[in-house]
């Protein structure tokens, strides 16, 4: 048995929403709206289904998917992207990142990610041969400095691996800190993994600035992005790698041993989605937007400190300066069973043994209904 894996317990997600269907909670830990997204989208993908092929997709992706891939970064990012060449369509953005990392990554390489962060970023970047290297970030700014890049920085840093906007801090990489980590990763030709599913989930006006928006990164970021997030159909699992033409190329080599292709039913549905007017988005996000105020407003009022949430589905409460005493964990467990709320404790998101840190973390991609019901349980957890 391999030694990364018989360490790992079930993933947090898993877990947490295994605990809420047994004990009947509301479910605000793992991460995906309450309701189906985009039914016209749906409503395609039925169609496809019945009218395409349901064989073999391309193996790297449709014409049509990778076309309208390169067109809707092109309206919403102002990228050019050559969708032949520099766009690549995976089975979800989990299986791009494994494939940016198995084509990437070779043993003993360093790999740098800012922790707390994704649950599957360790494992990967460790199955690969990597040697993850953390750096810290802290409450309420999550913001890494360029001290901690100098302390991580190796002549052995083949990459870093980042998540904007972040899941679980909800924050976004500034253009400023763009500017910081690009100067570093450009001295030691590393390169830079941007998990960007949360891209169209922002909020507040502000704009998502990737990695292909920095040109000091130009040959060196390679960008995943996720339909499920973009029509809050998480289930869909059809993701996108846009890289150089070169670094496409090698990812496809391990996509091609992964999964090799994408059901060609749900890229169909995915291209005509990518292709509905801006105004569709925009409402979607304005949705999401009055969820996340509804939960914070009703949060605050019954005295719990929530941390500013940028961007994602997710909406954290600081729980020292809410006056509690317990670890995330413990937080989350006593929620889960006590009053019935499922969370995720920002722990998980953390190597074991790392210094704590009591925070939560609530999915807001829900009813106003079930965010009501889900304050009102959680003024009892106090
Ligand atoms: N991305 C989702 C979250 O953060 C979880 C996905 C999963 O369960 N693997 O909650």
């Amino acid at each position: 048995m391999n030694p990364i894996y018989a360490a790992l317990g079930t993933t947090i997600f898993t877990t947490m929403s295994g605990l809420a269907t047994e004990l009947g909670a509301i479910n605000l830990g793992q991460g995906f709206p309450e309701t189906d997204g985009f039914p016209e989208v749906r409503a395609d993908a039925a169609r496809a289904v019945m009218a395409d092929s349901n064989q073999y997709a391309p193996m790297k992706g449709t014409a049509a998917l990778r076309d309208a891939v390169a067109g809707f970064y092109g309206r919403t990012q102002g990228l050019s992207l050559d969708p032949a060449r520099e766009v690549l369509i995976t089975s979800g953005a989990t299986e791009a990142l494994a494939a940016a990392l198995f084509a990437l990554i070779s043993p003993g390489d360093e790999v740098i990610v800012f922790e707390p962060m994704y649950d599957a970023y360790a494992p990967l970047i460790e199955r690969a041969g990597g040697v993850v290297v953390r750096i810290r970030l802290s409450p309420p700014d999550w913001r890494f400095t360029e001290g901690q890049l100098t302390a991580a920085f190796s002549p052995r840093t083949k990459a870093v691996l980042l998540t904007t906007p972040n899941n679980p801090t909800t924050r976004l990489i500034s253009r400023e800190h763009w500017a910081l980590l690009a100067r570093f990763c450009a001295q030691h030709q590393a390169y830079v993994i941007s998990d960007e599913v949360w891209e169209q989930v922002v909020f507040d006006g502000v704009r998502h600035v990737g990695v292909l928006n920095v040109p000091e990164l130009t040959g060196l970021g390679v960008k995943i992005g996720s339909a499920g997030k973009i029509f809050a159909l998480t289930g869909w699992k059809v993701g996108f790698v846009c890289a150089s033409e070169a670094l496409v190329t090698q990812i496809a080599k391990a996509h091609q041993f992964l999964t090799f292709a994408t059901p060609p039913m749900l890229q169909t549905a995915v291209a005509f989605g990518l292709n509905l007017p801006d105004a569709r988005f925009s409402d979607a996000v304005a949705e999401l937007q009055r969820s996340r105020d509804l939960l914070m407003a009703g949060l605050e009022a019954e005295g719990f400190c929530t941390l500013p949430a940028e961007g994602t589905y997710f909406l954290n409460i600081d729980l020292p300066e809410s006056g509690i005493a317990l670890s995330a964990t413990d937080f989350a467990l006593r929620a889960v069973r006590e009053v019935g709320v499922a969370t995720i404790p920002l722990e998980a998101f953390c190597a074991s043994g790392g210094l704590p840190l009591p925070v939560v973390r609530l999915c807001f991609a829900k009813s106003d209904a079930t965010l009501q019901r889900g304050i009102e349980a959680l003024k009892r957890a106090r």
